[in-house]
């Protein structure tokens, strides 16, 4: 027998009262947006659960993207049989057959929404447990935590038949707290930071400053490889390109080398802010932490900082870099962020930042700089595009391009 369906049962969100069904609106869109990469998968979604019906696609990959998506709190694969007795007696016995080892303890856990079907579900609990006993006759039926919990749904459509419930991610769907500015390099930190962004709900769009020729074409590609890694958790995000290269040559130009890094952040701050600001974010996201070389001290996250009044989420500021490297493993960006691709920052970098930078000198370098001219040109001439997900590539494929 092979899975029809999924059932997918909805996370934290059944505490959010009025706001149910555009939370199961937006987890509805999210499904569809990362199961986009299997075109025959169709989503639906009521109030109680939601629904992925295979069509035929092979049910594992499937089942690994749905881990991946926040909001889900655990989904089942079921089959699907016609409502006659006959057929369902022979399915509950085919599946118990598959599953059964020396010892296990069953239940039929019945549920009937079609009222018109012949049983209700105390009776169909009843027949079918029978019908196990009969090709299973040592087999002890348990009511309490049984090893197997094999579920019958009798629906308007058919009958659907389940015994597995898998762990979801989590978390909120992705977009049900707004949208804010994920600020890209091609980094470890910042991909990590947009996936803790994107586990409380919060959409992103990924900005990305590049400065060509300084830069290649490898570090943008980076960053938007990064950007993909991302969508499986939620569905596809728009990726902001910078221009950033007057501004690394103007700042390079009139500032002294200690305050590089200082007027660079400024520039990236005020340009993410100008961005979000006109197509309605409501925060930046940043890959910041402490610590971890001389530039990132509190003294120089506040000159940064001051730039703007919006909120600036820093998720990964509290953590180690171990931590970190940890979670781009799990989330799987971590091989991307590590490729040899300088970005903006390492190449204009100065090999001695200011720890300390006082506000009172950046403001005076500044003076030497047209910043909204700077920073209006930088604006105008961002390019977007949307950055959908892809399919797992196999291995097997991988190993034969390498050869090729
Ligand atoms: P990451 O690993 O994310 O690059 P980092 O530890 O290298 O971070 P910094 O180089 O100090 O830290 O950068 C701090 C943050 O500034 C980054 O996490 C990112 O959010 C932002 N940033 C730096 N460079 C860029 C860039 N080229 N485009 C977009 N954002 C950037
Ligand atoms: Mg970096």
């Amino acid at each position: 027998m092979q899975y029809s369906e999924i059932m997918v049962r909805y996370g934290e969100l059944s505490t959010k009262g009025k706001n149910r069904m555009r939370f199961i609106n937006q987890l509805r869109r999210n499904i569809q947006s990362v199961l986009s990469i299997y075109p025959q998968v169709t989503v639906t979604a009521d109030r109680d659960r939601a629904h992925v019906y295979l069509n035929g696609t092979d049910y594992v990959p499937v089942a690994e993207s749905l881990k991946q998506i926040f909001g889900i709190q655990a989904f089942s694969p079921s089959y699907k049989v016609e409502k006659e007795m006959s057929l369902l007696k022979k399915a509950v016995q085919e599946i118990m057959l598959g599953l059964y080892q020396e010892g296990m303890t069953f239940k039929i856990s019945s549920k009937r929404s079609d009222h018109s079907f012949e049983l209700d579900s105390r009776d169909l609990n009843q027949v079918l447990g029978a019908a196990v006993f009969e090709v299973l006759p040592t087999i002890q039926a348990q009511m309490k935590q049984p090893d197997i919990t094999l579920k019958v749904e009798i629906r308007d459509e058919a009958a659907y038949l389940s015994y597995e419930n898998i762990k979801g991610a989590g978390g909120l769907p992705v977009g049900t707290s707004g949208k804010g500015m994920l600020m890209l390099s091609g980094g470890i930190d910042s991909p990590v930071a947009g996936y803790l962004a994107l586990k409380r709900g919060v959409a992103i769009e990924a900005v990305h400053f590049a400065s060509p020729p300084y830069t290649s074409p490898g570090a943008l590609k980076k960053a938007q490889d990064l950007t993909r890694k991302l969508t499986k958790f939620g569905g596809q995000i728009s990726f902001i390109e910078v221009p950033f290269t007057e501004i690394q040559e103007e700042i390079k130009a009139k500032t002294p080398e200690s305050y590089l890094m200082t007027l660079t952040r400024r520039f990236m701050m005020r340009i993410t802010d100008a961005i979000r600001q006109q197509r309605h974010g409501l925060v930046i996201i940043n890959g910041e932490s402490l610590g971890q070389v001389a530039s990132q001290t509190l003294e120089s996250m506040q000159a940064i900082n001051a730039v703007t009044k919006t909120p600036v989420i820093r998720p990964v500021v509290t953590m180690d870099k171990l931590e970190i490297i940890e979670l781009a493993q799990t989330i799987d960006t971590f091989e991307i962020s590590i490729q040899p691709f300088e970005d903006c920052c390492t190449i204009f970098a100065p090999d001695r930042p200011k720890t300390n930078p006082k506000l009172k000198n950046v403001e005076q370098y500044e003076e030497r700089l047209d910043v909204d001219g700077l920073v209006a040109r930088a604006v105008a001439g961002i390019t977007v595009s949307d950055i959908g997900p892809e399919l797992a590539s196999d291995p097997v494929d991988d190993l034969i391009a390498d050869l090729l």
